[in-house]
């Protein structure tokens, strides 16, 4: 007997049907003796909807009242889950994240988990009950309900499976496992059967949104057993993270390539080049709470220099209103920005032993006509910022140099 997470995205319970296939597929684990938890998302389209609503009254929401919107989503399907349990002879109980008491910080639309009563959860294991959790939400130490950010419902799994050291936490979904990139991009591409935990990390926070990155931390804090899977399918064994690097034969150089449309650039023209100046620019911006990705500083000429930086785009205005303030005092010629750009990434530990990625990466873009705008590297990975409108080209040219729809090579 084992214990297991299971966690269905938005489409995995995006209809009446939908959600009875789940609790089928539920009674299957209980019938062969193992205990169950069950998180679910809202409805597909559920959360934009009520996001929509939000911003026909208030253009920047409320944080706070929007959390308590958009955490009414998963509300529902928990309820309806447990019901289709129900009607299949099985018992169950729903709660919401504040019932478990899923406790976070009170960052409103990006609350972090800091602890979970986990005792409720488990006496109703022991009793027998197949337990419904609502992700993407919990509640703050005051009691206001809080939201983990988007793709939360995944965090919920895992750091639910941590909690309760369940023996594997599956994340359902609606493809059947993690690929070489987005197959909604690249039908070729190809299913992993393992990915490394670091590789997974930087697949997510690049922007392959099949797990959210907060998940993935998860997982890796407390090594949890971490699988993704489809709910539309019978049978497949998804893709395993795993915490130890492959030491086997055919490790490839890249596993994967990840993009991300959510940024937005900013440059700062004609600063003066003396020390403090990244400090007086990224200062405020940091304590207006908005997180800063890629940063580069040009060479200074004449005693002034340019700096760029990217930030999400729901915070690149909030990043411009803040430098207009500070503009002055800073001594810069000029503010510029640019929201049509995306961001594209070539992930693989198995860069660390092979040099020449980044050429060939460069050449590949290079041969398209394809103008690389920012650049930045780290020990398993090369990012670089495009136009927008080069995205899905660059994706494809890339999964194709790297020959990533073919099975790596014992090398
Ligand atoms: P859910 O609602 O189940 O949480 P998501 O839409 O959040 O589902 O995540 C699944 C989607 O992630 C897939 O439909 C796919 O388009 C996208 N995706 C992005 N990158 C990848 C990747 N490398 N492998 C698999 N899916 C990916
Ligand atoms: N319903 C939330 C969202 O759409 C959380 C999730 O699906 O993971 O972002
Ligand atoms: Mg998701």
């Amino acid at each position: 007997m084992a214990l297991i997470v299971q966690k269905y995205g938005g489409t995995s319970v995006g209809s009446v049907e939908r959600i009875k296939d789940v609790a089928q597929r539920v009674a299957k684990f209980k019938m062969l003796g193992h205990q169950v938890v069950v998180v679910v998302s809202a409805m597909s389209g559920e959360t934009n909807r009520l996001i929509a609503l939000a911003r026909e009254i208030q253009q920047s929401p409320d944080p706070r009242e929007l959390d308590v919107l958009v955490s009414t989503g998963e509300q529902v399907t928990i309820a309806l889950l447990s019901m289709a349990l129900k009607d299949l002879g099985l018992r169950a109980k729903s709660y919401t994240g504040a019932q478990v008491r899923i406790l976070t910080d009170d960052a409103f639309t990006k609350a972090r988990i800091l602890g979970i009563d986990e005792e409720r959860i488990r006496a109703d294991l022991e009793a027998g009950r197949v337990v419904v959790v609502a992700g993407f939400q919990g509640v703050d130490e005051r009691g206001n309900i809080t939201t983990l950010g988007r793709g939360g419902s995944d965090t919920t799994g895992v750091a639910l499976a941590a909690a309760l050291h369940a023996d594997e936490c599956q994340i359902y979904t609606d493809v059947d496992g993690v690929y070489t990139t987005d197959p909604r991009i690249v039908p070729e591409a190809r299913r992993l059967k393992t990915v490394t935990f670091e590789e997974m990390l930087e697949m997510a926070s690049l922007g392959s949104k099949v797990l959210q990155i907060r998940s993935v931390e998860f997982a890796g804090k407390y090594k949890v057993k971490l699988r993704v899977l489809s709910s539309f399918e019978e049978g497949g064994e998804g893709t395993l993270i795993t915490f130890e690097e492959d030491d086997k034969m055919e490790q490839a150089v890249i596993s994967g390539i990840a993009f991300n449309r959510d940024e937005a650039k900013i440059t700062v023209q004609g600063v003066p080049d003396r020390p403090g100046i990244a400090y007086q620019i990224l200062g405020p911006i940091a304590e207006g709470n908005v997180d800063v990705d890629m940063i580069i500083q040009n060479v200074g000429a004449d005693g002034t220099t340019d700096f760029t930086f990217t930030v999400h785009r729901n915070e690149y205005q909030r990043a411009l209103d803040i430098l207009a303030r500070v503009e002055a005092q800073i001594g810069a010629r000029k503010v510029s920005g640019d929201t049509r750009i995306c961001k594209v990434s070539v992930v693989g530990v198995g860069m660390r032993s092979h040099v020449g990625i980044a050429s060939s990466m460069f050449r590949t873009l290079a041969d398209e006509g394809i103008n690389i705008q920012m650049i930045s590297t780290s020990e398993i990975k090369i990012s670089v910022v495009l136009d927008e409108k080069y995205l899905e080209l660059a994706v494809r040219i890339l999964h194709k140099a790297f020959k990533l729809e073919e099975e790596p090579q014992a090398v």
